[in-house]
């Protein structure tokens, strides 16, 4: 890319570019620091940027390799490839612009300086073919965009428009590019600049066109000054729209929380806070009023949402968006002492409340989007305040709230008590026998539902085959609040957690293994947020190592094919995928089938955030839909490692009609079959 000398023969060309360029990029930081930084600014301010390696590293590789967006990329949706490139396209431009626009314009030939002729030779002659590539890319984006539609373009209802000017800006910036080159091998000139083939080819027609050496020096001038005023509009338009992600995926990589996915914020101030939730601007985070920002639009985790794809109102996306609409409609009046957020509250004008009642907390969200927007924490802070603050919440899920206060569990009816389940088996109590190696968490599902406590006994029978030592909490467990959090109600979670770890803590618990994946999730990630620290294993882990160690060997054949559905908390949340499928493999005779939604694509069974209690009044089951996913495939058993799995299941095949002809069952229960 060759600038004039002069601006239009006047004014010198550095004098130009500094002045429009220090122009614009104050500009923008003037536009992001209103619109954007001092708004932000308002949410609670947790750390979220230390320590500093082991943010920096991870996030640079997801940016500059584009993993998230790439991981995206499928047969159906080949929009991350576009999106790599237009980056990738992007930061060789944004070098260029570097070298031979602001740097060469004060310190001639400083681009020589620094790449060497030869290396100026070959940076302009990729940029040229680069430039042309973009063209046939940028048909590509916008016939994608107006004419294919991949589904998850189409919720992004309002910034169509916004992404055609983009379009057309990036087309005219290459457009530009090649006509500055042209024009200036038209205008005879010649060196390192002129070898770009396309610029040459340009600048042939141009000289057959009968265009004169002054003519094309005054094209050249027009054409770069317009590429400039390009990029230097750009620069500004950037936080006024959705490419602010430009800005904000960055940061929100490097500020994103370090827990496991399903972790969420634990709130330390209950006894003190003024308010419960978030409903304003003021309660939430100030990394949670950065996702709006650094939302790019895409869809992506609308597209895998589980109540989105079932009909219900729920768009997490829209969730993100809702937020920052309502940063920038009340945000200025909070700064000027005006806070009118009662005119137009947030949950009611931008998020409605029964699409926060609808999510399932299975990540799914979490795991497409490629700019480490972190939906849950958002979702689960705004049921707070609903629960605690206005104690607004479904019929189904007050029922199982207040049964967890009242007795310490969920199951409201149960006629069971947490040892019936035990009754004949001899297995040890904490109490009587403190010096166990290991406590067997069962939880309230295992020991109070029925169906469910098949799965505890399956479990007490292989610990016992394995000799391992291990004992039960008995009538001293209690549930382990994870409902009641995801519900909403952290003042009722953390005092059930807190009661577990001072019971579990009394005994110096040391080891931990549960049957059920919140369980697994809650203890292992959130309990050491308030106190409790265990090493904690989901059986299938714990299993999969007493087999690999040969403490268990099954031997009786099962003559079944199974299709494992991967639970959200143990896989998604847990990257827990390989343990199971270990343990399916060392079964005789089981045939392990995979469904098309699996490991981190697996589809929730429609349990998850509380939906084990909750009813579904909009749209089909989940439960339905991805009992259908297991119907497509050949196998006549799906095997959970996960008690709602395996209620939600039994329920979705006796709803088909397929009662006796395909059966659910746990992992468990198969293993214990296999070593009879
Ligand atoms: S966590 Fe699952 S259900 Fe909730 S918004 Fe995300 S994808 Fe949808
Ligand atoms: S939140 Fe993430 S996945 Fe969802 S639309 Fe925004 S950028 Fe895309």
């Amino acid at each position: 890319m060759v600038p004039p000398e002069n601006l239009f023969g006047a004014i010198p060309i550095w004098i130009g570019v500094y002045l429009l360029t220090a122009l614009s990029f104050s500009g923008a930081g003037y536009i992001l620091w209103r619109r954007v930084f001092r708004l932000v600014m308002i949410g609670k301010r947790p750390d979220r940027f230390s320590p500093p390696i082991k943010r920096l590293l991870p996030a640079a590789s997801i940016v500059v390799a584009q993993l998230k967006v790439l991981q995206s990329v499928s047969i159906r949706d080949r929009g991350g490839l576009t999106h790599a490139f237009i980056f990738w396209g992007f930061l060789s431009f944004s070098a260029s612009y570097g070298l031979f626009i602001w740097a060469d314009s004060a310190w001639r030939p400083f681009s020589e300086k620094v790449l060497t002729e030869r290396g100026v030779e070959a940076f302009g002659f990729y940029l040229d073919v680069l430039a042309t590539i973009f063209f046939f890319v940028l048909v590509w984006v916008a016939v994608r965009r107006w004419v294919v539609k991949p589904n998850r373009l189409s919720f992004d209802l309002t910034q169509k428009k916004e992404s055609g000017y983009i379009l057309i800006l990036i087309g005219l910036l290459m457009a530009f590019t090649l006509l500055t080159e042209g024009a200036y091998v038209a205008s005879g000139g010649g060196g390192p600049h002129s070898t770009p083939p396309v610029g040459n080819a340009i600048g042939e027609v141009m000289i057959d066109a009968g265009i004169d050496g002054n003519l094309a020096d005054g094209l050249q001038a027009l054409f770069w000054w317009l590429h400039l005023g390009i990029i230097l509009g750009f620069a500004m338009y950037i936080p006024l729209s959705k490419h602010m992600h430009l800005v904000g995926a960055p940061l929100n990589w490097y500020t994103r929380s370090l827990e496991p996915r399903g972790t969420l914020i634990t709130p330390t101030d209950l006894e003190t806070a003024e308010a419960f939730g978030a409903s304003r601007v003021q309660d939430f985070t100030w990394r949670e009023l950065l996702d709006g920002y650094a939302c790019a639009v895409c869809g992506r985790c609308s597209d895998a949402c589980p109540a989105n794809i079932t009909g219900k109102l729920l768009s997490p996306m829209h969730i993100v968006e809702g937020i920052k609409e309502h940063v920038l409609e009340t945000g200025p009046g909070i700064l000027n002492g005006q806070d009118e957020q009662e005119k137009t509250p947030l949950i009611g004008t931008w998020v409605q409340e029964e699409a926060l009642w609808d999510c399932l907390t299975c990540g799914a969200c979490m795991r497409e989007c490629p700019v480490g927007v972190e939906h849950i924490n958002s979702i689960v802070d705004m049921r707070r305040y609903l629960v605690m603050e206005q104690a607004s919440m479904p019929e189904t899920a007050m029922n199982a709230l207040l049964s967890m206060e009242q007795r310490g569990h969920p199951w409201r009816g149960t006629t069971y008590s947490r040892t019936d389940w035990a009754e004949g088996l001899d297995i040890k109590i904490l109490a009587d026998h403190p010096d166990a190696d290991v406590l067997f968490w069962v939880g309230c599902t295992g020991a109070l539902e029925q169906r469910s406590q098949a799965v505890a006994r399956s479990m007490a029978s292989v610990l016992k085959r394995a000799g391992v030592n291990f004992a039960i909490l008995g009538a001293e467990e209690t549930c382990s609040g994870d409902p009641a959090r995801r519900m909403g109600n952290e003042y009722l979670y953390q005092m059930l957690a807190m009661q577990n770890i001072e019971t579990m803590n009394g005994y110096n618990v040391k080891k931990v293994v549960t049957i059920c994946p919140h369980c697994f999730n809650n203890i292992k990630n959130e309990y050491p947020h308030l106190g409790g620290e265990y090493e904690v294993l989901h059986y299938t882990e714990f299993v999969a190592e007493l087999i690999e160690q040969g403490k268990i060997k099954p031997v009786a054949t099962v003559e079944s094919s199974m299709a494992y559905h991967d639970s959200c908390y143990l896989g998604r949340h847990n990257d827990v995928y390989d343990p199971p499928r270990q343990v399916a493999n060392a079964i005789p005779g089981l045939e392990l089938v995979e469904m098309d939604r699996r490991r981190e694509r697996g589809f929730c069974c429609g349990a998850g955030g509380g939906h084990m209690w909750i009813e579904e009044n909009r749209g089909e089951r989940v439960n339905h839909v991805r009992t259908d996913q297991f119907l497509e495939t050949s196998a006549d058993t799906i095997g959970v490692s996960c008690p709602y799995c395996l209620q939600m299941f039994e329920e979705g095949i006796g709803a088909k009609g397929l009662e006796g002809v395909k059966q659910a069952k746990d992992l468990l229960e198969i293993l214990d079959e296999s070593l009879t």
